[in-house]
């Protein structure tokens, strides 16, 4: 009895991964467009997080567990990021688990590292971790490692290209005349040189203090700032105020590409659209 149940649990898990369509299953859309890429002419991912869900703060309902359920590989961005969906992850023994942020890479890293996940947001990044993921996929599913492999060198190259086109962009002036509502710009501006006049709300949790929104009213003054750069998902009243207060112009900034559909160019349509959001402040 016990034995046969061993070899139809063999037999399960066998067909499992044997089967020709990787079952991918991303929790960003900007990852998710990458993934969409790379898996041209083998298979389509699915995506957990659409819209204006925030994966800092989002709750997994029952059709995002059918989602996870039904993944054999599950990309995520890590712990620092998608915080509610550690426990969930480390329960599914089943399933291949690519995480983007590394513990023991970063630390030895610059300091935002450790509490800025937005690492999609650097092109340059985002072409080492498209190489890990194809590694990971070519070990998984080797009979599809020849067309990952070529998608793989294409979507490197494009990235390649995007890096260039917006340092290009920055190239002669990197100074943003505008204050950031939410801190997820640490590894773009770093990579462009790129500086502002300040965040509004440096948790992605809750609200900013009385006192740190009279610091930033004071910055804003004493900069003459021109833009106030906010994710459209985030329409506070208090923004409103200090909008009207200083006469500054609002621009959206969309890092998880929530007003975009899906799909393998979203990323870069995504990317570009944030470079000309950041260029239109100077
Ligand atoms: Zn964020």
């Amino acid at each position: 009895m016990t034995r046969l149940f061993v070899l139809l649990l063999a037999v399960f898990s066998a067909a499992a991964h044997a089967g020709d369509t990787p079952r991918v299953l991303v929790t960003i859309k900007p990852v998710h467009s990458l993934v969409s890429q790379l898996l041209q002419g083998v298979s389509k991912p699915a995506l957990l997080l659409d819209g204006y869900q925030s994966p800092h703060t989002f709750q997994l309902r029952p059709s995002d567990a059918r989602k996870l359920t039904r993944a054999d590989v599950i990309i995520w961005v890590g712990p620092t990021l998608e915080s509610n969906l550690q426990k969930t992850l480390r329960q599914a023994e089943d399933k291949s688990i690519i995480q983007l942020t590394r513990s023991e890479q970063d630390q030895h890293a610059a300091d935002y590292l450790h509490t800025d996940p937005h690492r999609w947001l650097d092109p340059v990044l985002a072409q080492a971790d498209v190489t890990r993921i194809t590694e990971s996929f070519n070990r998984l599913y080797p009979d599809h490692a020849q067309q990952i492999t070529a998608n793989s060198q294409q979507l490197i190259n494009n990235l390649r290209l995007l890096d260039n086109e917006i340092r290009q962009t920055f190239s002669d002036k990197a100074e943003i005349s505008a204050i950031l509502y939410h801190d997820a710009w640490h590894y773009f501006q770093a990579r462009y040189g790129i500086t502002t006049h300040g965040i509004i709300n440096p948790t992605a949790h809750g609200q900013p203090g009385a006192r740190h929104l009279f610091e930033i009213s004071k910055a804003i003054e004493k900069q003459q700032t021109r833009c106030l750069l906010v994710e459209p998902q985030f329409k506070p009243r208090y923004l409103k105020t200090l909008q009207g207060k200083h006469k500054l112009r609002i621009v959206t900034l969309d890092p998880l590409a929530a007003e975009l559909p899906a799909g393998p160019d979203t990323y870069f349509q995504m990317m570009r659209d944030i470079r000309d959001a950041f260029a239109q402040c100077r």
